[in-house]
């Protein structure tokens, strides 16, 4: 039987909606065979996970998504095949913790000043052990009738610019890089196009990521149509990057994306799943 990969998803220990359990069960419903759990900057959900996967019979990916800088812009770096309990990887994931609540306590004085009050204690509940998001602040702004949508929040206050936008210093790129490399992982690009880069800046981009060790760039994701497979992927052959694909599942609240529900990778690309099954088979 075919395999059918989906890397990249939230669970609860970011600002996914479904507890890592649920978020297996799930999948495997759809008919994933391979899954990486890829939570924002924490692996506090993978020991579950793989507890879930190990009965429902399907393979988990060890991974994370980091939060990193270049160029004073913040880029998406999913880990695929990291090692959870690498020290310097899981030293990291303890500091964006402390940077996320930071961020969040500023995030909350800027709303308060907008007289919206009570954010930062709803969304600690929201979040409990995980990650604090912008995501647990637009569910925020919509309880409270604040905004209509998850996007009208980010258009009025949370994204770039914004009312109650908070700018961070994320680890640089070539940090997030290292680390998912050092702990026998593959690095990649998540969602090219959601920087809303120019070609010329793209090939920077991709450029330094490759120098750093990059070697991977999701090509299939959740909400990308043909054409814009066929852009990244021929970046991906310029740029000799394995191609990756991931769903970026967050909540079965969101019915434009599901999990395992993914375009096929164009057949010139080389899959990514060939590195980390290639490492994993070194490493045995
Ligand atoms: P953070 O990492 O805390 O900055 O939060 C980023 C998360 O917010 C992303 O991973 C998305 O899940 C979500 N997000 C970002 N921009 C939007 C948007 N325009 N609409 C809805 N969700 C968004
Ligand atoms: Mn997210
Ligand atoms: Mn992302
Ligand atoms: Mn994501």
């Amino acid at each position: 039987m075919p395999e059918t990969y989906d890397l990249h998803c939230h669970s609860i220990a970011s600002d996914g909606s479904l507890s890592p359990t649920d978020l297996v069960q799930r999948a495997h419903e759809q008919g994933v065979t391979s899954l990486a759990l890829t939570d924002h900057d924490t692996v506090a959900g993978l020991a579950e996970a793989q507890t879930a996967a190990s009965i429902t019979g399907i393979k988990l990916i060890p991974g994370i998504e980091f939060s990193a800088t270049w160029q004073n812009k913040c880029f998406h770096i999913v880990g695929l095949g990291i090692d959870p309990d690498y020290p310097p990887l899981r030293e990291a994931t303890h500091s964006l913790q402390i940077m996320r609540m930071e961020r969040a306590e500023k995030i909350a004085d800027k709303l308060e000043k907008k007289r919206i009050p009570g954010a930062l204690d709803a969304v600690k509940k929201a979040a409990g052990e995980g990650m604090i998001t912008r995501s647990h602040f637009a569910d925020f702004l919509l309880s409270q009738f604040h905004v209509s949508t998850q996007q009208e929040a980010f258009d009025r206050y949370l994204g770039a610019g914004k009312a109650a936008f908070v700018s961070t210093t994320w680890y640089e790129l070539e940090q997030a890089v290292n680390w998912i490399t050092q702990s026998g992982g593959v690095a990649v690009l998540a969602h090219p196009l959601r920087y809303k880069l120019t070609a010329s800046w793209m090939q920077r981009l991709l450029a330094a990521f490759k120098e750093a060790g990059g070697l991977g760039i999701e090509v299939v994701t959740g909400r990308y149509n043909a054409d814009e497979i066929k852009t990244v992927a021929n970046y991906a052959s310029r740029f000799e990057l394995a191609g990756s694909v991931g769903s970026d599942f967050h909540s079965p609240a969101n019915p434009w994306v599901e999990l395992g529900r993914l375009a096929p990778l164009p057949t010139n690309i080389t899959p990514v799943w060939e590195l980390f099954e290639h490492l994993n088979e070194q490493a045995a």
